[in-house]
């Protein structure tokens, strides 16, 4: 039995629980891997009841479980998911681009994933006012970089694809802060003779993406960077609705949707939840890897292809060119899981 913490979220985030919910328990009744899962409270709807956004109870429920998953929160995502990620060293944060047949997308041949760092950057916090003009500290240290160049080129080492890492930054501009990450970089690829290496600045990085998405496989990149093109990287394979994400640390994992609450579409049912479908399936494979759980994988890719054989089928949400509400989406998905 897997403890699975649950933050509910705001926006679309309790549309997107309840089907994950629902996924859930539909893989507790009929194919043999048990979670108890544990709904929580994080976000706008927290701050306003207990006056902060992500409690302490929240917190407790989360260390003492197996793995989190956390819907989009809404304008208090900064207190709530860069918090966590911080107090759970959650350093890495995987965001996979993958094209799937039969999707409204740019491309169908690419098969990349984003290594971005987690802990560091802009996304630290430190701003401040100085007289007239506001100041924000963005700090990159080796240690954090040459971590999560060595994730990425794990990650590069295990996939089944182009054995190629590109290090994207902005050294020529950010020459003391990228200097350091580009740098330390270069240094771990020394450890990886068997892996391509190159460099790129982040803005050839983001024409690339457009112009020739399928030259990349594994990309390491610094925190905002890399929040930034990986959303860009999920347009060019099909959209938001279909992006998961996990982040991993050396004992813990979070897994979440790359998009947030997107309030214009909540209340509507409307919203795609494969984002966060998918992203149980990055749970159930690092869950698989951890416990060395062979049923976790085998129930993970059940889980992704029933998605990607009702997407082929036409059965699809409003955001990938289908008529599907949400629930309707998911009552498809859990009948296939039952009876594939
Ligand atoms: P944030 O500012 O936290 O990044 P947001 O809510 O402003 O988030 P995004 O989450 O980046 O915006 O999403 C942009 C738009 O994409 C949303 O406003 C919505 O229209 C669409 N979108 C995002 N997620 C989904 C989804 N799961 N299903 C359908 N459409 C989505």
């Amino acid at each position: 039995m897997y403890k699975i913490s649950l933050i509910t979220g705001d926006g679309i985030g309790p549309e997107l629980s309840e089907s994950a919910v629902s996924v859930l328990n539909t893989i507790n009744d009929k194919l043999d891997l048990k979670f108890d899962v544990i709904p929580l409270s994080a976000g706008d709807k927290a701050l306003e009841q207990t006056g902060k956004a992500l409690p302490d109870e929240t917190v407790k429920i989360i260390k003492n479980s197996d793995a989190c998953l956390k819907a989009p929160v809404g304008e208090s995502a900064a207190d709530v998911i860069v918090v966590l990620r911080r107090i759970l060293d959650l350093y890495a944060n995987i965001r996979p681009a993958k094209s799937y047949p039969h999707m409204p997308a740019l491309r169908d041949d690419i098969d990349m994933v984003i290594v971005r760092e987690n802990t560091e950057d802009l996304y630290t916090g430190k701003e401040f006012s100085l007289g007239n003009s506001a100041v924000a500290l963005r700090i990159i240290s080796e240690n954090a970089s040459k971590r999560i160049a060595k994730y990425a080129f794990e990650t590069a080492t295990q996939r089944n694809s182009k054995k190629k890492v590109t290090c994207v930054h902005k050294s020529n501009v950010m020459r003391v802060t990228d200097g350091l990450f580009a740098k330390s970089c270069l240094e771990v690829s020394k450890e990886y003779p068997e892996i391509v290496f190159e460099e790129m600045y982040v803005d050839a990085c983001a024409m690339n993406l457009i112009r020739q998405p399928e030259s990349f496989d594994v990309i390491v990149t610094t925190n905002l960077f890399g929040d930034i093109l990986s959303d860009e990287s999920s347009q060019v394979v099909g959209g938001l609705g279909m992006a998961p994400a996990a982040n991993i640390g050396d004992s813990f994992a979070l897994f979440e949707p790359v998009h947030g609450s997107a309030f214009d579409i909540a209340g509507k049912n409307i919203a795609n939840p494969s984002s966060f479908l998918l992203s149980i399936k990055m749970m159930l494979d690092w869950l698989g890897t951890k416990n060395n759980d062979p049923l976790c994988f085998a129930v993970g890719q059940k889980l992704e292809s029933t998605i990607f054989d009702l997407v082929k089928s036409g059965v699809k949400t409003k955001d990938i060119g289908g008529d599907k509400t949400t629930s309707e989406f998911t009552h498809e998905i859990t009948n296939h899981l039952t009876t594939n």
